[in-house]
């Protein structure tokens, strides 16, 4: 289920951040302790009505002079066009209409992507309705006029965002290849990766319309099985300011793997596991993907008998927060367990779509609560009722409980242990929703 990117663009100062703060603040579900999650504002999930999407604030840093402006501007609009699905185009009724409006309104026309003009700082719609007129000249559309600051119009706004994304099953079923992103720090071998798997069969097709993305895709067949690769490595922009590399590169990984099946995270061996690789990983865990921690450059180290279990001990406790994660060494210079990857990647999204029955499931929890006594607090122990598998990709429980406060993380992580026991999930996250019934 690949939820469609909305991108955020504008001016310095028209209210980019404060409108994502708005809907990010409000609108989010943020998944603790996963790394970089709570700390970077740069993107966000929304929910809308019941529609979902990934927003991402593609204005960085405060541009030092006025003529470096339009520059920054333009980067933005770009990567808005390379990577979202509908592009939230921000001006200020305050300011007017300036000349940079117009240079990246042009922009977007041309790109063809579908784009929603948002007037903010209209907090009185008396007052600065006449202003908003103005804003028609940009042939971009109708301007929707909100206040981020005062929350007004902002449904109004994601109305027409919404309405602009595609129909999602019909998409779906036209595709059964997997997407398999590949995902990781700069010169961990992400591009070796790619080459290596493709040889000379690589095949670009990010031109055909509607799928031009950021990310180059790359389709391989292997065993008579085609899989779509989704490359991050491909295109490198060129920016000197650092925090505008990393921006860039946070939203290249999210749109990536927002779009993907199953996502190799692809670390360097000679480097080891750092925080950045958690960072990273953390995106794909915290949007539920098959996930394959990909260890490369394994033909450059030196290596004993026990090489490759201190590897996974580091590998298991940076990323502590994804135990059920698969881990592989290969070597792209190499070659080495390159095309034990295919493998891994079906067993994966086996696992990402198999739906356990109701009645095994609920033979599973009796069981589990029959060996270790549920929690209580004050005197009230918890009584678990019901269990249901409600989706899948990831697959999703919902647990029926007497009262949901006495349900403790750890008692939900022993269940998950005990389904996992039984039908394995590797590779795969799974996600409980607890609910009281009394
Ligand atoms: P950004 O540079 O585009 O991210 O803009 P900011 O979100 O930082 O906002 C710039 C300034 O505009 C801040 O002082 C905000 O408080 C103010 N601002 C943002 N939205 C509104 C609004 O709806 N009405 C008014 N009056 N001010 C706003
Ligand atoms: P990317 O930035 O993640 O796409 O990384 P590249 O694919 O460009 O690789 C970065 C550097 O690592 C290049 O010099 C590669 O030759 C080297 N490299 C990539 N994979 C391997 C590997 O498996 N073994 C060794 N020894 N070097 C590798």
């Amino acid at each position: 289920m690949s939820k469609p990117v909305v991108a955020i663009v504008g001016r310095p100062n028209v209210g980019k951040s404060t409108l994502f703060n708005v809907l990010a603040g409000e609108m989010i579900s943020i998944v603790k302790d996963t790394p970089g999650v709570t700390r970077d504002r740069i993107y966000a999930d929304v929910t809308w009505l019941d529609k979902e999407f990934t927003m991402i604030d593609t204005g960085g840093i405060e541009p030092e002079s006025k003529d470096i402006i339009l520059a920054q501007m333009r980067e933005q609009a770009q990567i808005a066009i390379d990577t979202a699905d509908v592009i939230i185009f921000i001006t200020d009724v305050r300011q007017g209409l300036v000349d940079a409006d117009s240079k990246v309104a042009d922009m977007l026309r041309r790109s063809g992507k579908p784009v929603v003009l948002a007037v903010n700082k209209v907090d009185s719609f008396e007052k600065f309705m006449p202003d908003v007129y103005e804003f028609y000249n940009l042939g971009i559309g109708d301007p929707v006029p909100v206040s981020a600051a005062s929350r007004l119009g902002i449904g109004d706004m994601l109305d027409a965002v919404i309405a602009h994304f595609p129909e999602h099953e019909a998409e779906e079923k036209e595709d059964e290849r997997p997407r398999v992103a590949i995902v990781g720090k700069p010169n961990v071998g992400k591009s070796s990766i790619i080459n290596k798997l493709t040889g000379k069969q690589r095949v670009i097709v990010s031109d055909i319309a509607g799928t031009t993305r950021d990310a180059i895709d790359t389709n391989v067949k292997y065993n008579g099985k085609d899989y779509v690769f989704i490359d991050t490595a491909g295109l490198r922009r060129k920016s000197k300011i650092k925090e505008e590399l990393e921006r860039y590169s946070i939203i290249r990984t999210v749109t990536a793997v927002e779009r993907a099946d199953v996502v190799l995270v692809v670390i360097d061996a000679t480097e080891g596991v750092t925080e950045q690789d958690a960072k990273i990983a953390g995106i794909a865990h915290e949007r539920g993907k098959g996930i394959i921690i990909v260890v490369n450059k394994w033909d450059a180290i030196e290596k004993n008998d026990k090489t490759m279990k201190e590897y996974e001990n580091n590998v298991r406790r940076v990323l502590s927060f994804m135990p059920y994660a698969e881990i592989m060494y290969v070597s792209a210079e190499t070659g080495q367990r390159l095309n034990k990857l295919y493998d891994m990647i079906d067993m994966v999204i086996e696992n990402q779509t198999l739906r356990v029955a109701t009645g095994v499931l609920n033979e599973i929890m009796t069981e589990a609560v029959a060996m270790q006594q549920p929690p209580s607090d004050k005197g009230k122990r918890l009584k678990l009722y019901y269990i249901t598998q409600v989706a899948v990709k990831p697959p999703s429980f919902v647990i029926f409980v007497n009262n949901k406060e006495l349900m403790h993380f750890s008692y939900t992580r022993y269940l998950e242990n005990k389904i996992r026991e039984a039908f394995g999930f590797r590779g795969t996250a799974l996600k409980f929703f607890i609910r009281e019934r009394k």
